[in-house]
């Protein structure tokens, strides 16, 4: 995936494309895929970098939603459960099946989450990932030696899926790209092209890299921007009313040593209604999550004191040993979008779960809401309005049996997993260059030649690109990240041809950035 070539196709004003994408998250990437697989040409355009804003931000589940089950909502389930099946097959070096455990303190407890979840399972029909079951309390202590053991009567165990969300998105771009489309990151939609009828007809935007603009025409453009979705709105229509109101989760990342295993817990209820998990990923624990109202949309959103104490508060409540703020290897935000109320002062609704495509009076198609597990199915759902807007035949569907950039039947092992087809080409560099084999980081095993490898093939142009969603050391570890800024800059000047007013540059960028990350004890 090469930004220059991609940007050259960008630059040929005789061309009309099919659609365009507005935001590289999920939601955008689902639409590409999905948009490629029927034999349509697509351009993607992300104002930062892919999944830069919530998609890289999640708590890594690929999961049907239990607590949805609980609320009821059997569609989104189904629908969920069978997207996840799908997406283990279809990205083997992205996902995991993870055993989770839910530690049981009294018999209610037993006898509710035991039913729900054999319907769960029997929800997932045959791409179930595991039979959930009751396990003993010494069988609970032995999976999740650091869990509180005072009235324990023991655990019920099910699994869902893992992932890795900033590289799976990655892999979708990328896969797209292979095929045919075109996906720009650092490119930003900075206004919309209409026909005297008012109706849409392209974009104008920007190269937030060198300013450059340009203008493409497109037959259905989609707004894909997340919590950004208002700003696009309002280019189509300055007087719509404001439809999203940000919502906040953030999630603390530790030793994993705080759980003691290799499953993770779930906590479906704390003392104030919420769901807790705690989870394994990457050789780290991540647990979370809150859900705090904040009024603007921003990029880098940024933890509140009240809710870290909160998480280390009802994180404590489960586990022995208590983690405090000098435990914490880094904090991440990110913001969902809920539905804004219509009156001032009335209570804000969470948007269902399950995902909305509303088409404007002017064509422009906005995707809101859903998930990341359910990206491919929101793609397809969205792609599914091209007839009704171009009055072109639509070919159907094939996203669904689409395996993603880099699958493979034999997962590499150890962090080299997540490159899967890839990882050869990589250890290839570093064969041929010695001083490529150096760690980045002695406390991490990727060494320089990921740098070199992300700069040439997955359209890295910044040290946050590498540092935080092609490598995961910002979220793993923000200190270990800003102490491999310099290492990182300077392969990527060498490999980018940039001086060192750049790497100066980038530091400064890299640092205001990755502080957000740190907790002060
Ligand atoms: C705390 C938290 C935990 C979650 N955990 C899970 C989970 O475990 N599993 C799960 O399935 N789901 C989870 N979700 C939900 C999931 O993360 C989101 O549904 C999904 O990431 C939303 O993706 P998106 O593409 O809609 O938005 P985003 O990822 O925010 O993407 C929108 C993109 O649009 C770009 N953009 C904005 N304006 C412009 C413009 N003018 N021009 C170009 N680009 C623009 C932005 O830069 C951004 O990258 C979680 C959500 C939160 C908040």
């Amino acid at each position: 995936m090469k930004r220059e070539e991609n940007l050259n196709q960008l630059a040929d004003s005789s061309k009309t494309w099919d659609i365009a994408v507005i935001g590289g998250g999920s939601s955008g990437l689902g639409v590409a895929l999905d948009a490629i697989s029927r034999g349509l040409s697509v351009i993607l355009l992300e104002k930062a970098d892919f999944a830069k804003g919530t998609s890289s931000r999640s708590t890594k589940l690929v999961h049907g939603g239990v607590r949805y089950l609980a609320q009821g909502d059997v569609g989104l389930v189904l629908e969920a459960l069978k997207e996840r099946g799908k997406l283990l097959q279809n990205a083997p070096h992205l996902t995991q099946n993870q055993p989770f455990i839910i530690p049981i303190y009294s018999w209610f407890d037993r006898a509710q989450y035991s039913v729900g979840l054999k319907i769960y399972d029997w929800m997932a029909g045959k791409l179930r990932l595991g039979k959930s079951r009751f396990i003993s309390k010494s069988e609970t202590i032995r999976r999740l030696p650091a869990v509180k053991q005072d009235g324990l009567k023991g655990g019920v165990v099910y699994h869902d899926g893992q992932f890795d969300d900033a590289r799976l998105a990655l892999a979708i771009a990328q896969t797209a790209d292979d095929a045919g489309a075109c996906l720009l990151n650092y490119v930003s939609v900075r206004g919309l092209l209409k026909d005297e009828d008012g109706k849409i007809t392209g974009l104008k935007v920007r190269d937030e890299l060198n300013q450059e603009k340009y203008t493409l025409k497109a037959k259905m453009v989609i707004n894909a921007t997340g919590v950004f979705a208002d700003k696009i709105l309002q280019m189509d229509n300055p007087d719509a009313a404001k439809m999203i109101q940000p919502s906040q989760g953030i999630h603390l990342v530790m030793d994993l040593e705080f759980l003691g295993g290799k499953d993770a817990l779930m906590i479906p209820k704390t003392n104030d209604g919420r769901v807790l998990f705690a989870v394994p990923w990457h050789g780290k624990l991540v647990v979370g999550t809150t859900d705090t109202l904040r009024e603007k949309a921003k990029l880098e959103p940024e933890a509140l004191q009240k809710e870290i104490d909160f998480v280390l508060e009802t994180a404590a409540g489960y586990m022995t040993k208590v983690p405090t703020r000098a435990d914490v290897k880094a904090v991440f935000a990110g913001l969902r979008p809920l539905a804004r109320p219509k009156e001032e002062g009335a209570k804000t609704k969470e948007i269902s779960r399950s995902h909305k495509v509303i088409v404007s009076e002017s064509n422009l198609v906005t995707l809101t809401g859903g998930k990341w597990t359910t990206f491919r199915k929101m793609g397809e759902d969205t792609v599914d309005h091209y007839q009704e807007i171009t009055k072109e035949l639509l070919a159907p569907s094939e996203s669904f049996e689409m395996k993603l950039h880099g699958h493979t039947n034999q997962v590499p092992e150890g962090h080299w997993s997540v490159y899967g087809s890839d990882a050869e080409a990589i250890q290839k560099l570093a064969e041929e260059d010695a001083s490529l084999r150096e760690k980045i980081h002695p406390d991490f095993p990727n060494i320089l030649a990921e740098v070199v490898w992300a700069a040439r093939e997955e359209m890295a142009v910044k040290v946050e690109d590498v540092l935080s969603r092609r490598i995961r050391m910002l979220i793993l570890d923000a200190q270990a990240a800003l102490d491999s800024s310099l290492k990182v800059a300077e392969i990527m000047a060498q490999e980018l041809g940039k001086d060192s007013k750049w790497i100066e540059q980038e530091l400064s960028d890299f640092r205001k950035v990755a502080e957000k990350y740190l907790i002060k004890a």
